[in-house]
């Protein structure tokens, strides 16, 4: 029998999984090239050539005994080290090894960040709309997670006043996630300085600490050459969960890490205790080939451009037949308004089309839709059509 913390998972299992797994069927059964499936996150862009190069080149030329074994807990020392000296010279940040943990991927890097410093009944603050896992891990350390609105009339930026008051003495953090999943907007340098304001307000109010969180998979999806601020240099209690696994196309791989900086309360402790938390959480060592590749293409970059280009056609073809997007910034998501309150009537409407898109409430952001364009331009080619039909049904 399952257990009754499972129940409600299991009840309301991720929308855009079960999406994912009809647009296959639908697939099989209209022809993959006329279904035009948004819905997951799942990059379509190749990992770089310089990835399979050093997967190669390592398998030939490494020892199989290191490549494959368990190495220290918080990862390879040249992987952590390689890490840190990227982001010092990127960001004129000060890391070493020591601060950085290699994770499966930002998933269970923000599981170990939220294992390590929750107890039973903190809050956990979160933007909407937001990824929906976020309350899955916060509930995963008996926490609760906390909801601030954001303004679409200002570009999705988060309501500072609404923060200020649910900030409470539980609170233990702020998660912010830039570029963002679910709105491609990226949050700039002036308003993380406002939310850093507000919470080191609130620390010396209560005396208590407050983690931001940054939650980084999409950091190197800013189009345009756009700043996409590094959040530790605005606020001292910043840790950082990254991910390789949209920057390097390695969803896959399971490859990722934290970084827990010397500013930042109590570091060494904290970081003793991820290692820890790494361990007992079982994702016991990030995987030890990919470990092995990121030491050697930290600075390798994916196509960027292939996601700006179908991020502009879609926005601009949409916006042209009537519908209300937010320009996309970065990550490789289109927000699109729903023309109805109910966005799930919208999204049963599309899929009349064989278009697959994600209900807004599934980020807490009703009467929106997410469109995933990590596609082939082709399918975004050939599903306009298929928008305009939709359309008409609208305007
Ligand atoms: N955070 C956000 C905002 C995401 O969109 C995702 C994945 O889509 C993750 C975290 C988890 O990423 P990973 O595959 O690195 O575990």
């Amino acid at each position: 029998m399952i257990s009754s913390k499972m129940r409600p998972l299991v009840e309301n299992n991720s929308v855009i999984r079960m999406m994912f797994e009809e647009g296959k069927v639908m697939a099989a059964k209209y022809g993959a090239e006329n279904v035009f499936d948004f819905s997951l996150g799942n990059p379509n862009v190749p990992a770089p050539e310089e990835v399979k190069q050093a997967i190669l080149d390592i398998l030939e030329n490494e020892d199989p005994v290191k490549v494959h074994g368990y190495m220290s807990n918080a990862g390879f020392p040249e992987t952590r080290a390689a890490i840190a000296e990227n982001l010092n010279r990127r960001f004129g940040t000060s890391f070493s090894e020591r601060n950085i943990i290699m994770t499966v991927g930002a998933a269970s890097g923000l599981n170990i960040l939220l294992k390590t410093m929750l107890e039973p009944g903190n809050e956990v603050i979160a933007l909407a709309p937001y990824f929906v896992e976020y309350g899955n891990y916060v509930r995963n350390y008996d926490g609760k997670l906390v909801v601030i609105s954001s303004n679409p009339e200002g570009g999705f930026m988060p309501r500072l006043d609404e923060l200020e008051q649910k900030i409470t003495p539980k609170t233990k953090a702020l998660i912010i996630n830039n570029p963002n999943n679910p709105t491609g907007v990226i949050y700039p340098a002036e308003v993380i300085e406002q939310l850093a304001a507000v919470l080191e307000k609130k620390q010396k109010e209560y005396g208590t600490v407050i983690y931001m969180i940054a939650d980084e998979p999409y950091r190197e999806l800013a189009y345009g050459g756009a700043d996409v601020p590094y959040l530790t240099k605005f606020y001292a209690n910043t840790l950082v969960g990254y991910s390789y696994s949209k920057s390097l196309s390695l969803p896959g791989e399971r490859i990722g890490y934290v970084v827990i900086p010397d500013e930042s309360d109590g570091a060494q402790e904290f970081i003793d205790a991820a290692v820890i938390a790494n361990r007992v959480s079982g994702s016991v060592n990030a995987p030890s080939l990919i470990q092995l590749v990121i030491a050697r293409c930290v600075d390798a970059q994916c196509n960027v451009g292939y996601y700006e280009r179908n991020g502009r056609t879609l926005y601009e073809a949409l916006t042209k037949m009537g519908f209300e997007c937010v320009e996309p910034q970065g990550a490789f998501y289109l927000w699109m308004k729903s023309p109805v309150a109910d966005e799930k009537a919208f999204v049963a409407a599309a899929k009349k089309h064989n278009i697959l898109f994600v209900p807004g409430s599934s980020f807490a952001g009703p009467g929106y839709v997410r469109i995933s364009y990590c596609v082939s331009y082709e399918q975004i080619e050939r599903s306009l059509p298929a928008f305009e039909a939709l359309a008409k049904e609208y305007f």
